[in-house]
């Protein structure tokens, strides 16, 4: 039987400081070649160690193979030019230097197949993995051969596509896929946006999961944020469309959030990865905290259909706080168990 309320992530942990410069995003490798694919791998059997030690029922590579989340992807893709960059406005918030498309995008082979197999070897838990979207990636490129934001994200649907099937090949559970885009472009997201997730999923026959939220807490969001007004309800704009998907589940921002958390109402029907953890602050919650966002949801969530998970990915904080949270994280996922089961 599976546990109720179980724990997972939204994705990326802190990395080891061995092998990149901590509390730093998207901080660059310290080793090379050979030395840096061993060094992968053994971030990853630490990162699962210490999902494990926590107590996290959903585990995950925590990303450590990864420079960034959605670039590590394209580098391993045909097509796009990573020397020609070019300087584009990122969700209509950052500017960023990226690479260039500069012809028929292609996947020569898999991305994250074999750490997804290394990790499945390790484990008997559940594994989720997560990948970039179709919206989040074109977001994040310049795009000199399409131009066309929708073909190049049917494009990296279909890529993304032979990504996933060859990880659920190699045994992982659930696979989620980035959106962030989703929570700026809404005609997008309502015209193409989930079709073209939807195209990402075809065929599969293990669980899916988007995860759409407000960012890494790094300043640019943190700014962002501000502007937002007292209720955050950019949700509302594309849930409707979401619930009426073949997505399964739907990882949210939710604790220390404005998000109003009836909104979830919109997605009944849905698994929902309610965060009930905050990455932009080093406070730690304690597990009555994580307890009571976990039953604020649960008026809008069936029990059974609800797993505590943290707000985003949690890469840039120190060490020891992502491990605080996680065990947090577990603790008051725990508290809510015990209340339901009695
Ligand atoms: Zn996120």
């Amino acid at each position: 039987m599976k546990p109720l309320l179980p724990t997972s992530t939204a994705g990326s942990l802190p990395k080891p400081s061995w092998i990149a410069e901590p509390e730093k995003l998207w901080s660059p490798w310290k080793l090379q070649g050979d030395e840096l694919a061993d060094a992968k791998r053994d971030a990853l059997s630490l990162s699962l160690h210490e999902q494990q030690q926590a107590g996290i029922d959903i585990v995950s590579d925590g990303e450590q193979s990864r420079q960034h989340f959605v670039t590590t992807f394209i580098e391993h893709l045909g097509g796009v030019d990573f020397e020609k960059r070019e300087t584009v406005r990122i969700r209509d918030r950052y500017d960023a230097s990226v690479p260039t498309v500069v012809g028929p995008v292609s996947r020569r082979q898999g991305v994250f197949v074999d750490d997804a197999r290394f990790l499945r070897q390790q484990t008997r838990q559940p594994i989720k993995w997560a990948l970039p979207g179709p919206m989040t990636m074109i977001d994040t490129l310049y795009d000199g051969h399409y131009r066309s934001r929708e073909k190049l994200a049917w494009e990296f649907a279909k890529i993304l596509n032979q990504e996933a099937r060859e990880l659920e090949a190699a045994g992982v559970d659930i696979i989620q896929f980035d959106e962030p885009a989703f929570n700026v472009f809404f005609d997008e997201v309502n015209d193409w946006g989930i079709a073209t997730l939807e195209r990402a999923i075809e065929g599969l026959q293990c669980e899916t999961a988007v995860h759409i939220c407000y960012g890494y807490g790094i300043p640019a969001n943190t700014e962002w944020k501000k502007t937002l007004g007292s209720a955050w309800r950019q949700y509302e704009r594309v849930f409707p469309k979401l619930q009426a998907s073949s997505i399964g589940m739907v990882s949210l921002e939710c604790h220390n959030s404005r998000v109003p958390m009836a909104l979830i109402e919109l997605l009944r029907g849905k698994k929902i990865m309610v965060g009930a953890i905050d990455v932009a602050s080093n406070a730690v919650e304690t597990p009555e905290d994580v307890a009571d966002t976990l039953r604020r949801a649960l008026q809008f969530v069936d029990a059974d259909k609800l797993c505590a998970c943290t707000n985003c990915g949690m890469a840039p904080l120190p060490r020891t706080i992502a491990r605080a949270k996680l065990e947090a994280l577990s603790a008051g996922a725990a508290i809510v168990r015990r209340e339901l089961s009695s």
